[in-house]
């Protein structure tokens, strides 16, 4: 049978977890984690996915704390709201034990290190493997196939598919044959951010796909004139892959959980909780 995979399910229970974690922690050491937002510019989607960071913290009992800084804010200007003594930029300015994005160089470099693990793995890939393991896809020996290289999702997925030993490919925009290689996935990841790129031809029959883009494309039909569509295209992969993630409701709400589950995890370790 086709399986949806259930984003929103799974993160509400993982959100669950963390609430339960967050009072014990309260309640044992009065301590309640908090995480820092430092939004610069006035992108749509950063404000949205804000809000939503915030919305979550609140359900899960984590303190939230927003700065909004203007578009033209200098390095300097956002490295006042960053404490760390030895800051030099705002990505190596950020404490490695307190890099819940898992985007620090230090944490980065130790994801592609065989036998090392950083302290943060980034959100967006680390819900993805979450999902899979929660949806009990085998990956061990399986073709996987990653559409997209971003530092972000492309490049760190594609180190955590392997480290779950499965024979990873990255298809990216240099790619001579990209429905060919995709054909050949048992796990296919797009994170290309081109709507609904990957066609039902671009899958093998009975593939686990996984969506991550988030796209929007105009249609005079829906509410706002707008609608969200992943790369996928959803109607034409339901009836060839095994199991598919939905957008919205597939890995965007994973996301936010993975980033409650690294700020529960970071305050834990700082404070020597167990
Ligand atoms: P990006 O633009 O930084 O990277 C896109 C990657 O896809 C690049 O490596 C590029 O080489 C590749 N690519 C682009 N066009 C291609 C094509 N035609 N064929 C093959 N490869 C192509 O994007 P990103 O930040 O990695 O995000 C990707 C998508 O995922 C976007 O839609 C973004 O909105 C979405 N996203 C979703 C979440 C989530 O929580 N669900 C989180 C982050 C990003």
């Amino acid at each position: 049978g086709f399986t949806r995979i259930d984003g929103n399910k799974e993160a509400k229970s993982i959100t669950d977890e963390i609430k339960i974690e967050v009072s014990r922690m309260d309640a044992s050491i009065h301590v309640v984690p908090g995480l820092a937002v430092i939004l610069v510019g006035d992108r749509q989607d950063s404000a949205s996915y804000v809000r939503n960071k915030k919305k979550a913290c609140e359900s899960a009992g984590i303190k939230s704390v927003d700065v909004c800084l203007p578009e033209d804010s200098s390095e300097e200007d956002v490295l006042k709201y960053i404490w760390n003594p030895c800051s030099v930029a705002s990505t190596i300015a950020i404490n490695p034990k307190k890099d819940v994005d898992g985007f620090h160089p230090q944490n980065m470099g130790l994801l592609a290190m065989r036998g090392r693990e950083p302290d943060f793995v980034p959100c967006t890939p680390r819900g993805c493997i979450e999902l899979l393991h929660r949806y009990n896809v085998e990956m061990e020996g399986k073709r996987a196939v990653v559409i997209g290289r971003s530092n972000i999702v492309g490049m760190p997925v594609a180190h955590l598919l392997q480290n779950e030993d499965a024979t990873v490919t990255t298809i990216h925009s240099k790619t001579k044959n990209p429905e060919e290689i995709a054909r050949e996935a048992d796990i296919l990841i797009a994170a290309a951010g081109q709507p609904n790129m990957v066609r039902g031809s671009w899958i093998k029959p009975g593939a686990v796909v996984i969506d991550v883009g988030i796209n929007h494309i105009e249609d005079p039909s829906a509410p706002r004139g707008r609608r969200l569509v992943g790369d996928v295209c959803y109607e034409e992969a339901c009836k060839v892959a095994s199991a598919i993630t939905p957008v919205p409701g597939g890995v965007g709400p994973m996301t936010i959980a993975m980033l409650l589950s690294n700020t529960l995890t970071s305050a834990k370790r700082i404070h020597e909780f167990e």
